[in-house]
């Protein structure tokens, strides 16, 4: 047990497939790491325009996107825009995370049946780490293509790239929280960061996405809090 505990700790904080996988994208596939839509949080992410564009579901990573790192509870002024998203979306939502519902970590789901208990939003199972892998076990959980989900967080390198690879509408959020990140987790963001901005300046584009032509659309102001 102790052995599985220890590899958790350190899995979570040292991605080896991502770091494979990053340096395959920043090789050939830089536009995968280029997120659809930038937001600061998901409050300013208009849910009712993008059901409205034909989007089904919507799949949120967990760790500073939703939550504080390693937290099992929302982060405070997110958690109306998670209740907005519920109003439109239903059950229609799912947590997709590296740290929670991973069988590599969490091989009897106890950590992802908390969070759920916690959160109010499902937990998908999996086997592989973001961005390896492929989206089957989430489409099997909605019943859709992937190119019907929107895919949100706050890593350019795994969550975008594992949306935009699998057909998703990728949305990249700013972290909630640095404080609870670890050094070279931080080091290794601010790297992301720096890159998938100077993509951008250089032109290069997201690959399109067919729901939605101009997915700023989807951006408004959020509610003040
Ligand atoms: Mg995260």
């Amino acid at each position: 047990m102790w052995w599985t505990e220890l590899k958790a700790a350190v899995g979570q904080r040292i991605n080896m497939e991502g770091i494979v996988s990053s340096v395959a994208v920043f090789v050939r596939d830089r536009h995968l790491a280029l997120p659809h839509v930038l937001v600061p949080d998901i409050r300013y992410i208009d849910w009712t325009e993008l059901h409205r564009k034909g989007f089904r579901g919507v799949v949120f990573d967990k760790d500073n996107t939703i939550t504080a790192p390693y937290s099992l509870t929302l982060w405070g002024p997110v958690s109306s825009s998670i209740d907005r998203c519920k109003s439109v979306f239903g059950c229609d939502m799912a947590v997709f995370s590296n740290s929670s519902g991973l069988y590599e970590y969490d091989h009897d789901g106890s950590k992802a049946r908390k969070l759920e208990g916690k959160i109010g939003i499902k937990v998908i199972r999996h086997r592989v780490k973001k961005p390896a892998g492929t989206a089957e076990e989430i489409e099997k959980h909605f019943g859709c293509q992937a190119s019907q989900l929107i895919m949100v967080g706050d890593r350019p390198f795994t969550d975008v790239v594992f949306g935009n690879r699998s057909g998703f509408l990728t949305i990249l959020t700013e972290p909630l929280s640095l404080a609870e990140e670890p050094f070279i987790v931080r080091q290794v963001r601010k790297l992301e960061v720096y890159l998938v901005n100077r993509w951008f300046r250089r032109g290069l584009k997201p690959i399109s996405h067919a729901l939605i032509p101009d997915p700023t659309e989807c951006v408004k102001d959020p509610p003040p809090l």
